[in-house]
């Protein structure tokens, strides 16, 4: 691949309005980021094609993240027939994400789809568990993880695409790094591209963050402190994501709120 890309599937928090999907994002069409409600379904919407998805890489597990997640077996498991390479299975899933949920969630989803009564729709899924802290190595891309701090475990992550050399990173749903979070600087220094949580919209976090989400200005503070090239705002209500917009850009020019299927390309 020439040039890395990332598509956003949906930008909204955790009940996205009609029509819309929770934050969850594609990149070059074979990494998705949490599957929101719809990934499945989304990623056709947009000339995707969730045939070709290699890995899920779970921020956490909270539900908005990983709701779509038996829709996209079922997907792949009813659509097998299209790669024949692959012995009457579905292309496996390989599903990356924080150790203490992510080998459950797997296997609640397999039990949701009754994979024991129903094992010849060949589902191929495997769970990676990663602590935060963790690095995870593909031929084609380099993962570093830190943690974040939000009510579980959680993962900023660090994305090197060994094709290009691009790096993008994103925090996963998170309270600023200016309360608590530290490592964020670091772990995203320099990076081309910084995906972060704008739940509280044009405004700061506040100090009653039991949550423990950000604002768009405290995304953008991370963004100036840390040198990214821009800043891309996620995780907040459709309403609210012009004013969010607006709010980082005055504080760091380079940011803006993706589209609903937006490409992006990641230098
Ligand atoms: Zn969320
Ligand atoms: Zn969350």
């Amino acid at each position: 691949m020439d040039s890395t890309t990332i598509t956003f599937l949906g930008t909204a928090p955790a009940v996205p309005n009609a029509g819309h999907d929770a934050a969850s994002f594609i990149v070059n069409r074979r990494y998705l980021v949490d599957t929101g409600w719809n990934a499945a379904l989304t990623l056709r919407a947009h000339g995707l094609d969730p045939m070709d998805v290699e890995y899920l890489l779970l921020t956490h597990c909270h539900h908005d993240h990983y709701l779509g997640l038996p829709q996209l077996l079922f997907y792949r498991a009813m659509q097998r027939s299209e790669r024949p390479e692959n012995g009457g299975r579905a292309p496996l899933l390989k599903v990356v994400g924080p150790a203490g949920d992510v080998e459950r969630v797997v296997e609640d989803t397999l039990r949701f789809l009754q994979i024991d009564r129903y094992p010849d729709i060949g589902v191929a899924v495997e769970s990676i568990p990663l602590t935060p802290g963790d690095t995870f190595e593909d031929d084609a891309f380099r993962l570093v993880t830190c943690p974040n701090r939000h009510p579980v475990q959680g993962m900023c992550c660090r994305f090197t695409d060994k094709g290009t050399g691009a790096t993008l990173a994103w925090t996963g749903d998170t309270a600023p790094f200016s309360d608590g979070a530290p490592q964020l600087v670091e772990h995203v220094r320099g990076a081309s591209l910084l995906i972060h949580d704008a739940t509280f919209g044009a405004n700061p976090a506040p100090a009653d963050n039991s949550y423990l989400h950000s604002g768009a200005p405290d995304a953008a503070r991370l963004a100036l402190a840390a040198g990214v090239g821009r800043l891309a705002l996620v995780h907040g209500k459709e309403e609210k994501q012009e004013a969010a917009r607006a709010a980082a850009v005055a504080l760091f020019p380079h940011s803006f709120w993706p589209a609903d299927g937006e490409t992006v390309i990641v230098e």
